[in-house]
């Protein structure tokens, strides 16, 4: 006979309850079998909340703090192993970035900005990227997360990594753009490359993925797949249909433009409908989805009108093809909306059904008036998406993935002979050797606290600076348009 233990939940706590002395998490939803569920890492540079762009820019790492502080109250770190990964050593960012562009980067700051605005157009700094306090620090941060996740899904020591710092995906390889200055993707996506011979990027950003497009826009092994508003005076302003990548990547590029005011049901059906016959066309190793919480209804820059139980049945879909997954943040300009998306969805590729009453936590107070969930976001905005144009866009779509099919790749081969090449001939570094025995945590720091927990966890392995990855220069593609 089983007993049954009356532990509070968060749902009727009205008092900020410290889950980690039950020893329990919370329950699976039926459908995840206990067997069968997904190994999830989280990345969570500490402190990567404190950074400020500017009193007036809307990009607030603030919302980070808060997200992690609701994944935190809802307990879902008992169902994840949690990391505060070391940063991106300047070497690691140069992998993908012009050493120049990294180098200013590294050397401006607020006090010796006046002397370095000469630099400021070529490195598109200004309103949009600001210089702010240890704008440095916070890309290694965030860059740094994004990389450790990547490795972690490399080496086969998790199968579906987290980190909502990364994301940004409109920075350049020689300037910032659009609140982003490091490209965290393409950096991650490179070390994928590593190992896998394919890599799909999707992008639900309200934003087109342009930093990530542009960056693999020749080749075929990773195919980006981008929905977005489209629209001349809205930014990057690129992300048209007719943008599907050149030479060797013809046909590895898709974009999915969208007009003001998508609905939760147009926009669920239009993402099913690209991205089931892509995957199974392109058959990926892997996924890098990048979450950005922008597409919500209500944002303060967006103009869509999804709900975050919509965002998150995108990520939801994704995660049930059980490839690996690496889930990143990017844009969300409503903090409260943000903090509750991501940790709406960190709750779904974790397993755990998150009651709506939103968990005791320190920043209560931001998600007033109604403290749920789930509040209601949409129906503010037309829609000016017909179902006529929807449909053009699927046919379109259909038509171009047909064409990828016919196109030469490395479709065939599971691994790409001259990356064979590379891995037998490079010689590994001690942190490269810890991480292919399957440890997976060289240079990141466990911050839960616990040591080994279940047959997962392996010991943890110190970084030694100076003892870097290096990785090849293939796949680092770019094209200008
Ligand atoms: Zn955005």
């Amino acid at each position: 006979m089983s007993t049954l233990v009356d532990y509070p939940t968060f749902s009727d706590s009205p008092f900020f309850f410290d889950r980690r002395n039950l020893h329990i998490a919370q329950e699976e939803g039926a459908h995840v079998a206990s067997h069968s569920a997904p190994r999830v890492a989280y990345f969570h540079p500490k402190d990567v909340g404190n950074y400020h762009y500017g009193e007036r820019h809307p990009m607030r790492p603030h919302r980070l703090e808060l997200t992690n502080n609701l994944v935190l109250g809802y307990g879902i770190h008992e169902k994840m192993a949690m990391y505060n990964p070391r940063p991106a050593t300047e070497e690691e960012l140069r992998e993908f970035h012009d050493a120049d562009y990294v180098d200013f980067l590294k050397r401006v700051t607020p006090a010796n900005a006046p002397k370095l605005t000469k630099d400021y157009s070529m490195y598109n700094i200004g309103d949009d990227c600001p210089v702010f306090h240890e704008l440095f620090k916070f890309c290694e941060q965030y860059a740094g997360a994004s990389l450790a996740a990547a490795r972690k899904l490399a080496n086969e020591s998790t199968d579906i990594a987290i980190n909502w710092s990364g994301g940004l995906h409109h920075a350049k390889k020689g300037e910032a753009s659009g609140f982003c200055y490091v490209n965290d993707i393409v950096l991650a996506i490179l070390e994928l490359l590593r190992v896998h011979p394919r890599v799909l990027y999707i992008d639900i950003d309200i934003h087109h993925g342009d930093g990530v497009q542009e960056a693999f826009y020749l080749s075929n092994r990773v195919l980006t797949v981008s929905f977005h508003k489209y629209a001349v005076d809205f930014f990057p302003g690129t992300g048209n249909l007719s943008e599907i990548g050149a030479n060797l990547g013809k046909h590895f590029t898709l974009n999915v433009p969208l007009q003001d005011g998508i609905d939760d049901e147009s926009y669920i059906s239009l993402f099913k409908a690209v991205m089931e016959p892509a995957i199974t066309t392109f058959r990926p190793s892997s996924i890098v989805l990048q979450c950005g919480a922008d597409s919500l209804g209500l944002d303060r820059l967006g103009t869509f009108n999804l709900s975050i139980a919509a965002h998150g049945e995108c990520v939801r879909f994704i995660k049930e093809f059980g490839l690996p997954l690496l889930v990143l943040g990017g844009g969300g300009y409503r903090q409260s909306s943000v903090a509750r998306c991501w940790a709406y969805e960190t709750g779904v590729l974790a397993g755990v059904d998150l009651p709506n009453q939103l968990p005791s936590n320190n920043y209560y107070e931001f998600f007033g008036p109604d403290y749920q969930l789930h509040p209601p976001l949409t129906g503010r905005i037309h829609n000016f998406n017909t179902r006529q144009s929807l449909e053009r866009i699927r046919m379109s779509i259909r038509e171009k993935l047909r064409y990828m099919n016919g196109a030469p790749s490395v479709q065939m081969q599971e691994i790409p002979p001259d990356l064979m090449g590379f891995l037998e001939a490079e010689e590994r570094s001690k942190e490269e050797r810890d991480e292919e025995a399957n440890n997976g945590t060289a240079g990141d720091e466990r911050s839960d606290g616990r040591g080994k927990q279940n047959e997962y966890f392996d010991p943890e392995v110190a970084h030694e600076d100076g003892d870097l990855i290096t990785i090849s220069s293939r796949g680092k593609r770019t094209m200008r348009f």
